[in-house]
């Protein structure tokens, strides 16, 4: 292997953490990495996860064998039912066919070797101009080329709406279209409803498929089927269309790898036909997936008690969330600090673009401590009201020297 030459680390994981683990500050503090944090900044772990675990540990049946291909397969059924409502037609139809996956990357990229086979139409992929870091990865590791369309207006701090509508008004029929359901990664907008509406519109006249990412459901309202109108929207129209779940969020199971890719097909005929194939797609990538993360996420979703425990610590998160978001604002604006700062208060979800540069950013980590992306992205999460002072002078700083 003499001739291998080494790469670059990946930015979010390698360098900023590992600058952060080496500061020495008692100040530091850690606003990049992607992960809810309690408000000292602590990994949380949910009390119903934490219940559900020794339920298991006692359950006698526990079983440590093979799983099939497809995984547990109650865990499918209720995933389904959670994205798209206990009472949509498309499951009752028998229309749409669910997986387990390695979280929302592994139904990602399982997504993208399934239409890199099966989807001779077009083996391109629009994804929004910014989008999480990794997914240009996930799609062109499976050989499919990246495209993306207008999503974010620095101007507004908002939608670009327009440019959006008409990127993808200019794509070729037929092309595959990411769309990320709520809470956007990074840059915390989302199109509103009748907004989505129309995108529903544009993409089914045009014949493009969307391909939904969800890893935030219940992070902007609140409540977890609000969160999912975006896509029983476009699934109430009877279309096709590619949803990759994550349970690394919104149940706290990030290292249990828990998520699950459904596709929604015409008519039952063809789910059970796409369902074969991505059997062949899974076998040989890993054979089947780990059994202990999603039997918990089951025994949740499939719990009325548990459910409901869950759905009030879920709209817990999310109130801390929008607290942290209000916090920040009035404390800008209580330090008169320059600028508009009410695009932080506006963004929903876990992350709110800043609009920090890559310099002011840079300033606030060799000065203050504090650790975020170069394009500004703050995570809400590693936010704690005893830690937005600090933020605080760190920003006014930035923006005043
Ligand atoms: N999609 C989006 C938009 C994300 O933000 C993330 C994680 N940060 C993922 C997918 C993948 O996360 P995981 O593989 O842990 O589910």
């Amino acid at each position: 292997f003499a001739h291998i030459p080494k790469v670059p680390e990946v930015p979010l994981y390698a360098q900023l953490q590992v600058a952060y683990g080496k500061d020495p500050s008692p100040l530091k503090l850690n606003l990049g990495f992607g992960v809810y944090r309690t408000e000292d900044g602590k990994p949380f772990l949910l009390n119903v996860v934490r219940r559900v675990e020794r339920l298991l540990v006692n359950d006698m049946s526990n079983f440590k064998e093979y799983l099939p291909i497809t995984g547990i397969a109650e865990f499918n059924r209720w995933s389904a039912r959670l994205i798209l409502g206990a009472d949509s037609p498309a499951i009752k139809e028998n229309r749409v066919t669910t997986v387990q996956c390695l979280s929302g990357s592994g139904s990602l990229r399982i997504g993208a070797e399934f239409l890199a086979k099966h989807y001779p139409q077009h083996h391109t992929v629009y994804m929004s101009q910014p989008t999480y870091g990794n997914h240009p990865n996930l799609f062109s590791a499976a050989g499919l080329a990246i495209k993306t369309y207008r999503y974010y207006d620095p101007g507004t701090c908002g939608l670009d709406f327009q440019g959006m509508l008409e990127d993808l008004q200019s794509a070729p029929s037929g092309a595959i279209v990411l769309l990320q359901a709520c809470a956007h990664n990074p840059t915390g907008v989302d199109p509103t409803i009748p907004q989505w509406e129309q995108i529903r519109q544009l993409m089914r006249s045009k014949g493009l498929l969307p391909f939904f990412d969800s890893a935030y459901q219940g992070f902007v309202s609140g409540n977890l089927d609000e969160d999912a109108k975006s896509i029983r929207l476009f699934v109430a129209d009877g279309g096709e269309c590619l949803i990759a779940q994550s349970y690394s969020k919104i149940m706290g199971l990030y290292g249990e790898r828990v998520g699950a890719l459904s596709i929604v097909c015409k008519t039952a005929e063809v789910a059970s036909h796409v369902e074969s194939q991505l059997k062949l797609v899974i076998r040989p990538m890993y054979s089947n997936p780990p059994i202990h993360g999603a039997a918990i996420a089951a025994a949740i979703l499939k719990d009325r008690d548990l459910y409901n425990e869950w759905s009030i610590e879920v709209k817990a998160m999310n109130d801390r969330l929008i607290s942290m978001r209000q916090r920040l604002f009035n404390a800008l604006c209580d330090k008169g600090t320059p600028g508009d700062w009410s695009h932080i208060t506006k963004h929903v979800g876990m992350f709110t673009f800043s609009g920090l540069n890559p310099e002011q950013v840079a300033f606030m980590t060799k000065e203050y401590h504090i650790y975020m992306p170069s394009d500004g992205r703050i995570n809400m999460a590693g936010l704690g009201p005893k830690t937005v002072p600090h933020l605080v002078d760190a920003i006014h700083a930035a923006v005043t020297t």
